[in-house]
């Protein structure tokens, strides 16, 4: 959140373990992922409960805590992190097989949301797979953008009538996190009893014959286990926000950081 340049600096949070606030504050380093070095710490034989204080109002992000016992430890990074990464949490872990879907949805903000919900609602076996514990994406708690999209209109009186079972009616944007309705994007999923929903599953990968063949499965990591989950479709939909499945399968992709909103048009 860095680059925002808000007040207050979006981002900054402390850790709390056993119940007292670690020195370190975290999170304001700079923009782009890194590791912090937070100091030492005491912890105690047997259980040790480890929490985290946002100190913004905006969701501190933090990807992980690493704790070691070598004193002047240095951790991976780039390449080498994700491999070490999978084996810290799941030693020699294969994947698992997820099962088989008629449709494979990534990604669970609204366009996700909305395809997941339609294909159950005509009785397609559906896998919803969201990296988050929360559903709406840009439009959920986290983020805070609120919908405001034109639905049900003139031509297309049926078109968003999905969305409007789960759209917020936030009176801010960005609002108060209880504003986006993040509880009643769940329950209108898990009352579909055809769509299983894979909450905390980031899709890393894509299974195919050869590149820029069709989809075979989607990989998935389980973010708090480690474990890979692989979903294997007939057909596979990409609401990643940013193409993420298309690109993994060889598709042309290109991702700009500067003066667009919506479609690259080059
Ligand atoms: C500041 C701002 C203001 C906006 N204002 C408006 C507006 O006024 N009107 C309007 O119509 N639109 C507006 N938009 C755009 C609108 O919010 C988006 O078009 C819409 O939310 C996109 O929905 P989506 O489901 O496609 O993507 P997202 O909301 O981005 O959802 C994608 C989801 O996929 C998940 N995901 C991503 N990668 C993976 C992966 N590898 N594995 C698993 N899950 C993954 C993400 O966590 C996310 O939950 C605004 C956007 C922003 C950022």
């Amino acid at each position: 959140m860095a680059p925002w340049k808000a007040p207050g600096k979006p981002g900054r949070f402390q850790v709390v373990i056993n119940g007292q606030t670690h020195p370190e504050e975290f999170g304001a380093e700079g923009a782009d992922w890194h590791w912090q070095a937070g100091g030492s710490v005491s912890l105690k034989a047997g259980k040790n409960t480890v929490a985290l204080r946002d100190l913004t109002g905006f969701d501190g992000r933090c990807d992980a805590l690493l704790l070691s016992n070598v004193p002047g430890y240095t951790p991976p990074e780039g390449k080498t992190l994700a491999e070490a990464r999978k084996n810290w949490l799941n030693p020699g872990g294969k994947p698992e097989d997820a099962g088989e879907f008629d449709l494979v949805v990534v990604g669970g903000g609204y366009a996700g949301l909305g395809a997941a919900i339609s294909a159950a609602r005509q009785s397609l076996k559906v896998a919803l797979i969201q990296d988050r514990f929360v559903l709406g994406g840009n439009g959920s708690s986290e983020i805070g953008v609120w919908a405001m999209g034109g639905t049900m209109r003139g031509k297309y009186p049926r078109l968003g009538e999905i969305v409007e079972e789960f759209a917020d009616r936030a009176p801010d944007s960005p609002g108060l996190p209880e504003d986006f309705k993040d509880a009643l994007k769940e329950t209108v999923c898990r009352n579909e009893k055809t769509l299983s929903l894979f909450l905390g599953h980031f899709a890393h990968g894509v299974v195919q014959d050869a590149p820029g063949a069709a989809i075979q499965a989607v990989a998935a990591l389980d973010v708090r286990s480690g474990r890979e989950r692989v979903f294997r479709g007939k057909l596979f939909v990409d609401c990643t926000g940013h193409g993420t499945v298309g690109a993994l399968a060889g598709a042309k992709h290109s991702m700009l950081e500067k003066g667009h909103m919506g479609m690259a048009l080059t």
